[in-house]
């Protein structure tokens, strides 16, 4: 017998032309709008321990990565970097450049941006106030405008599927660079109307996003540590316009998936690495599943960059109104126990139906952790243990490489 409904969100369509979305909410499964939080914890955490980007918190990772990618992996990654280069540049500077036009005493011009949006290939547009509690430390002070036009772009989904592989890499960075070079058309088209614009670029992110992008109503936060959105779930790069322009912001949704996730865990299961955590816990006032980094990164840096949470969810693989519908229906989860759903195969290791998973020793965990500064200490410590004392000269060089690095302007050091 089918459970009952406690709502229907209805949502606009995946292209511009398409129909509007209507996801049915079981009464079980029914929660608070966006994400529960502590409202005063978050601000404590941001003022007391302020969030710092993976680029800087996690650089000494970051150089080891490419001491074990694929040969394919680091050619591509390379490439990659050099094509994001002037995109990240212009994003960097874009908060500086004139508005092209005077704006239009007292009109609100939310829905032209949206519009615009949806036009240019975003699946998924919302706004909110950019939320400085989640910016990273090293960016405090960048971000010049307060209000956030969130912005999901899908990426392919046959080349998803066939996670983890190159192919599945080609789609989640051509889509960041994709992404990024549709930042500047949006914001020349801003400044066209009147207004600032500054684009906090996806792969050199100023925040988190993904608490705007809920508070903006796109979605909810997933088990897997991603923005489930109605569309595409996880499968989509993230970016942020912000803007001094006159908008109206969106509410925050219950989709259902806070407590959805906690009966479907199928990416819980499925992870390789088992990285991600089956109970929530209250992080930095954030009820959540937290997802336990140094279990993760060996195994998305040796398998071209894993995303196995991303392929097994079925919000990922057939929308959010098929599984919502499907729950409502049976109260099962939509593919949940397939290999069609849950089947992985990792580069060089084989293919893993529903229920098997990989085995790895305790040394393939073991990586350098910190900033960078800390693996040059870590590794001067290590060769003092085994060669004992330096020359002068070995003294001098490391000094110089410490100093190289604690130079380095943080915006320099780019996201993934
Ligand atoms: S990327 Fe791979 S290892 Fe990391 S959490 Fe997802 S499934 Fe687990
Ligand atoms: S796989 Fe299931 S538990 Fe994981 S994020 Fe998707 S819906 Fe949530």
């Amino acid at each position: 017998m089918p459970r009952p409904v406690s709502h229907v969100v209805k949502r606009p369509g995946r292209k511009p032309e398409d129909p509007d979305l209507e996801i049915p909410v079981a009464e079980d499964l029914a929660g608070v709008p966006g994400v529960p939080l502590i409202d005063a914890d978050v601000s404590f955490y941001s003022r007391v321990e302020p969030l710092e980007s993976q680029t800087i918190e996690k650089g000494a990772d970051r150089d080891w990565v490419w001491t074990v990618y694929s040969d394919e992996m680091a050619r591509y990654k390379q490439a990659h970097d050099e094509r994001s280069k002037p995109l990240v540049q212009a994003a960097a500077e874009s908060a500086g450049v004139a508005p092209t036009a005077a704006p239009e005493p007292g009109k609100d011009i939310t829905e032209d941006i949206r519009r615009k949006c949806r036009e240019m290939g975003f699946g998924e547009v919302g706004f909110t106030k950019y939320d400085r509690r989640y910016t990273y430390a090293s960016k405090k002070g960048w971000a010049k405008f307060p209000h956030a036009i969130c912005l999901a772009l899908e990426q392919d989904y046959d080349q998803t599927q066939t996670i983890a592989s190159m192919e599945a890499e080609y789609t989640h960075y051509g889509t960041y660079e994709v992404e990024g070079a549709l930042g500047l058309e949006l914001a020349a088209y801003i400044r066209s109307l009147g207004y600032r614009a500054q684009i906090h670029s996806p792969s050199d992110p100023s925040a988190a996003f993904i608490p705007m992008f809920v508070s903006a109503g796109l979605g909810q936060l997933g088990a897997n540590g991603q923005l489930l959105s109605p569309h595409f779930g996880s499968r989509s790069r993230l970016m942020i316009v912000t803007t001094d322009a006159a908008v109206t912001y969106d509410k925050p949704v219950d989709y259902g998936f806070h407590k959805f996730c906690q009966v479907c865990q199928v990416c819980v299961n499925r992870c390789p690495g088992r990285a991600l955590e089956k109970q929530k816990v209250i992080w930095r006032g954030v009820e959540k599943n937290k997802l336990i980094y140094d279990r993760c990164r060996p195994v998305m840096a040796r398998y071209d960059g894993c995303g196995v949470c991303m392929k097994v969810c079925p919000v990922q693989k057939y929308g959010m109104k098929a599984v919502m519908e499907e729950y409502v229906e049976t109260g099962e989860v939509l593919g949940k126990g397939t290999d069609d759903l849950e089947g992985y195969t990792l580069p060089g290791r084989g293919y893993f139906e529903s229920g098997k998973l990989p085995h790895f020793d305790r040394d393939f965990f073991e990586f350098p952790h910190g900033r960078r500064e800390d693996w040059l200490f870590q590794q001067f410590k290590d060769r003092l243990a085994t060669d004992g004392a330096p020359t002068s000269e070995e003294l001098t060089e490391f000094a110089q490489r410490v100093k190289t690095l604690l130079k380095t302007d943080p915006s320099e050091l780019r996201e993934e």
